[in-house]
């Protein structure tokens, strides 16, 4: 399997070398050259286990890993779970929710992460190379990073997340492991500020390959590929026959998990609807709903992890959308950068978006703790919000994103009462916290970023 750039003005590379580059030197993004069609081994599917099905999947995509290697990589990332099933399905109300929070940090994240960092483990001892992986989170992807990192012996972690805008846990997760190879970096700005910054210093190709930066943002191929996995999983553990279609409900940013979901319904799985749900950033909505997409300034909300205005993974879907014609997408893509807004007509039978504000996240939780006993974290209450408005006579999946533990804040906004807290998260506020500050410039961060390898 190749991988080839969005803009299409880069060389194919192996699955090896498109995860270590991160986003393409075009600036785009790295998408196979061809999707597989799984419609035949659905059926020799069902039943694996996550960890064989994930195997299954990702072996077609990383064929340039041996195939007993990429099984020890994908049982020591999924180890670190506290569930056996990883990502089970819990039946509540009419819906069955995903809960792809069992891994370290509580959040999907985990999920890509966890396998991501042990790839890196595993090229970088193979070639006898370092990596310095440059992030920016709006509060899950930082700790997940650092979680799946943190005892990688080649590996730096530079970690911006926006100073104080991120939960108090999120912070305290990031900033409480003590790993001399971890640095945080609180930026004064919004999260934005923080990934454009980082896609500035991705651009400057000099200094990114003098200081061996990598990515572990959803530019990175990798964590699409095993956010697939569980799209299938879910499908398997709630139908009969692959005859059925299901339909899932996704609280969406950057637009990761969603594609990894029209990725699959690309290689043949049989979902009916993928439902998009924002909170009042809902620039996406928009776009689906009108062919405009254009970005405004960041709300922010109960659902710190979705307060983005630009979502990275979208030129992937626009790639897509227009019949994979780089010359088309590079037009629209420079349109966007000119104009601060892009024209293209989006809509999908798949892909349906609509917005959820806070008030109706905090009475979609009340709801649902009511009801059936059931926390759900803001983010994922967005989704089954959706799921509930657009499809109230079905059962839909809900991808849990993360647990409601590490919203307690908004849990009391909601509930009046502390509800849903995690023994893990609980314990973190006895830790020290460990971050510099910086302002939202580049130079600022590639300072700091030469000052640390410098010294270390
Ligand atoms: C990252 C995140 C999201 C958004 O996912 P995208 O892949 O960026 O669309 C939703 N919920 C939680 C809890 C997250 O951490």
């Amino acid at each position: 399997m190749k991988y080839k750039s969005t803009r299409g003005q880069t060389e194919e590379l192996s699955f090896m070398d498109a995860i270590l580059t991160g986003q393409a030197p075009d600036g785009g993004l790295f998408l196979p050259t061809e999707l597989p069609d799984f419609s035949d081994k659905l059926e020799s599917w069902r039943g694996l286990s996550y960890t064989e099905l994930a195997f299954e999947i990702m072996s077609v995509f990383a064929n340039d890993i041996p195939e007993n290697d990429l099984k020890e990589i994908i049982e020591k990332a999924y180890s670190s779970f506290r569930h056996e099933d990883i990502a089970p399905l819990a039946p509540v109300g009419k819906n069955l929710i995903l809960e792809l929070f069992h891994g370290p940090t509580l959040a999907f994240k985990d999920i890509a992460l966890q396998f991501l960092g042990r790839v890196f483990d595993y090229i970088l001892e193979k070639r006898d190379l370092n990596l310095n992986i440059l992030a920016a989170t709006s509060g899950d992807t930082g700790s997940a990073a650092i979680y799946g990192l943190k005892d990688s012996e080649r590996v730096q972690v530079f970690v911006m997340h926006p100073h104080n805008r991120t939960s108090r846990i999120q912070a305290l997760q990031m900033c409480t492991v003590n790993q001399n190879n971890i640095h945080n970096i609180a930026v004064e700005g919004s999260f934005d500020d923080c990934q454009a910054m980082m896609k500035d210093i991705f651009n400057q190709l000099d200094f990114k390959k003098q200081y061996d930066l990598g990515a572990v943002n959803s530019v990175n191929w990798g964590r699409l590929l095993a956010q697939t996995v569980y799209y299938f999983y879910a499908y398997f553990q709630a139908t009969e026959n692959n005859q059925e279609t299901l339909s899932f409900s996704v609280p969406t940013g950057n637009f990761g998990d969603i594609f990894a979901g029209y990725l699959a319904s690309k290689m043949g799985l049989p979902i009916k609807k993928l439902y998009l749900a924002t909170n009042e950033n809902d620039v996406l909505c928009r776009a689906f709903d009108t062919g405009l997409y254009k970005k405004g300034t960041v709300h922010h909300s109960v659902s710190p992890s979705m307060d983005i205005q630009l979502a990275s993974n979208f030129e992937r879907y626009l790639f897509y959308s227009c019949g994979q014609d780089s010359t088309k997408l590079r037009e629209l893509m420079g349109e966007f950068k000119a104009n601060g807004e892009l024209h293209y007509d989006l809509s999908c039978e798949l892909i349906e978006a609509k917005r959820c504000d806070t008030d109706m996240t905090l009475a979609t939780i009340k709801k649902y703790s009511d009801d059936s006993n059931y926390v759900l974290d803001p983010h994922t209450a967005t989704g089954v919000y959706v799921a509930d408005l657009l499809a109230p006579e079905e059962r839909i999946v809900c991808l849990a994103t993360a647990h409601s533990g590490k919203f307690p804040e908004s849990i009391k906004l909601a509930c009046g009462e502390a509800l849903g807290n995690h023994p893990i998260l609980d314990a973190l506020s006895e830790k020290d916290m460990k971050y510099q500050v910086a302002d939202a410039h580049t130079e600022t961060i590639k300072s700091i970023i030469v000052k640390t390898l410098e010294d270390a």
